[in-house]
């Protein structure tokens, strides 16, 4: 399922060349934007602060955002051009059932104001129907299946995965879900600010009840219904942190296993129910969860489930429906984020396009986009990371020759991927019209749901990617052991070609960095070169290594967000470790890279202060609070400001070139080292 995956994949965020060669163009002195900096910041102090003071003063968060920063303007950009690109599609006259006829009629169906506030709720009838019919334990069974197809996430998630001990083999996989808020911690947190929040979603979910034709009173008793629901499934649901370890979460089960493990719930009925019987055997990755839930399917009356039910499905399309919805649905995103203002339009159908025809509008985008000479460009930067890596895992002090050589091994076997895929998916079967548009969204879930499931039992397609090419972001995926930059993040301030080179090792050269990291982080690391989760460490030198993790994890879990909120060093251990180990390992590539001899200062920053400076740059931003404290309950980064300042305070090379006296907050004391 693409929601696990994601999980274990390594993001560059969680949720966008020959000019590098002596003789290039004149590196241009804006690229390096010395108008970003507050130079009354100190770096010793605060680099992040010096390096992109200037720009935050400029750069106020717009009203419908809930943080501003590059990665925000770039994906707006991106989303300038797609939306032309799409206009033009939705004008041209195509034929029925060609990429261009649907990606033009998604469009139309979204930006058709008139019709979707014409028709309210009515798209949703049917499905209301179907579950006010539910009579008994099967049938809700039944309806939990079918929910889950046209993207539900009611009770629990079902999808796939490479297999963790097999990795040219794909296999089911079921996963804790079903709640509405972002985390089982909001559920849980007994802090005022988390309280507040609870009541707060509750209130919104009364009122969509409300939305439906409810009364006030009964739409009060059936969201409290709602919320005891889900803060059941949140209890028994596991951590993000323990979610880490892929061997807590990997149970592969046969079906009277998977039944014993889920009481009240008959597993074969189920795959019948989603159209795929030939599943005999899946991986139940939250047994725990499965287990609760069974026992709730009987200890729950089946009237409760079906307002639970009706509640996932108006909170997975509320976006898709009439303006009171759509106002509804904001409000709440309001109080979880700290965004003030709707998005245009347009903007919003972009963005669900990108999730239903993403591919088909990345086929647009890339004609118009990414010329192949960008490629060869940036596979310059990535190779020089690549021997920067090799020459470093070659000659690493403490590690044993038998886990250097598997490690080598590793890197020889990770595949690399620029732009955008091979081969490009195939909507065919995708049925799209010009509305209603909510009716659009669950046919474009549906495609995408059967498109996974139907893998299961087939052999591992490597040419798919799991990230459009107009994504702003990279991953690295262990289970395919390869480092992916879609064409979306091949840009400034990522990638300039105008730029110094100094400035495009610091920013893209990181990108590059951390992703190959992340075959080495706590959690890559415990798969092969092939993508096998297999042990290839002597135990001394793992040892070792979890020293220098933890290293990081304790460093990270110093800083605080939004007053009163730790980052959890556990969460972001693997992130944190591929930020340390990439920027180091750009620093490196650029130091042995000809562009290094040949770097001059400009208006008196030296290369290496450039460096720094652009690495930095990637990381300029603004966010609200209410923001930064969803971000630290959920997403494995750090957050941007400690991106760069705990990478840094752990690189001698930093300090060294901007002289940071021992003792600054820039520097820590136990540094932490990963190559
Ligand atoms: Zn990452």
């Amino acid at each position: 399922m693409r929601l696990q995956r994601l999980a274990l994949l390594g993001m560059f965020i969680a949720l966008s060349g020959p000019a590098l060669a002596a003789g290039a163009a004149p590196a241009s002195v804006d690229a390096l934007h010395l108008d970003w900096l507050d130079t009354q910041a100190s770096p010793a102090r605060n680099f992040f602060e010096y390096a992109n003071g200037g720009w935050q003063k400029r750069h106020p968060i717009p009203a419908a955002y809930s943080s501003w920063g590059t990665f925000n303007i770039l994906q707006i950009r991106n989303e300038k051009i797609i939306r032309q690109l799409i206009e033009q599609a939705a004008r041209t006259p195509a034929a029925l059932g060609s990429a261009e006829q649907k990606v033009g009629d998604f469009y139309a169906s979204g930006m058709d104001r008139k019709l979707i506030d014409r028709l309210g709720v009515s798209p949703l009838s049917p499905e209301l129907d179907a579950i006010g019919a539910i009579s008994s334990i099967s049938g809700l069974q039944r309806e939990v299946a079918h929910l889950q197809m046209i993207g539900v996430d009611a009770m629990f998630g079902i999808g796939e995965m490479q297999d963790f001990e097999n990795s040219s083999r794909v296999i089911g996989i079921a996963t804790q879900g079903g709640i509405g808020l972002p985390d089982r911690d909001y559920y849980l947190e007994q802090t005022p600010k988390f309280r507040q929040i609870r009541a707060e979603y509750v209130s919104h979910i009364a009122r969509t009840f409300q939305l439906l034709g409810d009364g006030k009173a009964l739409a009060a008793r059936e969201a409290a219904i709602v919320m005891a629901i889900e803060t059941r499934l949140a209890k028994a649901s596991m951590s993000l942190v323990e979610q880490r370890n892929p061997r807590a979460v990997y149970h592969v089960m046969d079906l009277v296993t998977l039944d014993r493990a889920t009481p009240n719930f008959a597993w074969s009925e189920y795959f019948r129910e989603i159209g795929y019987p030939q599943i005999t055997r899946i991986n139940l990755a939250m047994p725990k969860f499965f287990g609760a839930l069974g026992q709730d399917l009987r200890s729950i009356p089946l009237e409760q489930w079906k307002i639970y039910l009706r509640w996932r499905l108006l909170d997975a399309f509320s976006p898709y429906l009439s303006k009171p919805f759509v106002d509804e649905n904001f409000g709440m995103e309001s109080v979880l984020t700290g965004a003030k203002q709707l998005r245009p339009r347009w903007q919003r159908v972009v963005r669900a396009e990108d999730g239903a025809l993403g591919f088909a509008v990345g086929k647009l985008y890339v004609r118009k986009e990414f010329p192949p000479s960008s490629k060869a460009a940036v596979l310059a930067i990535l190779h020089r990371i690549r021997a920067a890596l090799k020459s470093d895992l070659a000659t690493l002090a403490w590690m044993a020759p038998a886990t250097r050589n598997a490690a080598l091994a590793k890197l020889d076997l990770m595949g690399e991927r620029i732009g955008y895929p091979d081969k490009w998916r195939d909507y065919s079967t995708l049925r799209i019209d010009r509305g209603p548009y909510v009716v659009n969204v669950m046919r474009a879930n549906e495609f995408e749901q059967k498109r996974e499931l139907s893998k299961i039992g087939k052999p591992v397609d490597r040419s798919e990617w799991y990230m459009t090419p107009q994504t702003v972001n990279a991953y690295y995926d262990p289970s395919m052991n390869d480092i992916n930059f879609p064409a979306g993040i091949l840009q400034p301030p990522f990638f300039d070609p105008k730029a110094p080179a100094a400035v495009n090792y610091g920013s893209l050269g990181w990108v590059m960095g951390h992703e190959m990291t992340h075959g080495f982080d706590d959690q890559g690391s415990k798969f092969d070169g092939h993508g096998n989760l297999r042990n290839w460490w002597t135990p001394r030198d793992a040892k070792r290594f979890h020293a220098a993790t933890a290293c990081i994890s304790n460093h990270f879990s110093r800083y605080t967000v939004d007053g009163d909120l730790h980052v959890q060093g556990k969460l972001v251990t693997g992130e944190e470790t591929a930020d340390l180990g990439g920027l180091t390992l750009a620093w490196r590539a650029f130091h042995a890279s000809r562009a290094y001899q040949d770097a001059k200062s400009i208006d008196g920053f030296t290369p290496d202060q450039q460096f720094f400076i652009g690495a930095a740059h990637v990381w300029a931003s603004n966010i609200r609070p209410a923001e930064a404290r969803r971000r630290v309950t959920i997403d494995p980064h750090a957050p941007a400001l400690y991106r760069v300042n705990g990478t840094l305070a752990n690189m001698p090379q930093f300090q060294a070139t901007f002289h940071v006296p021992a003792g600054s907050p820039m520097v820590n004391p136990h540094r932490c080292v990963i190559w």
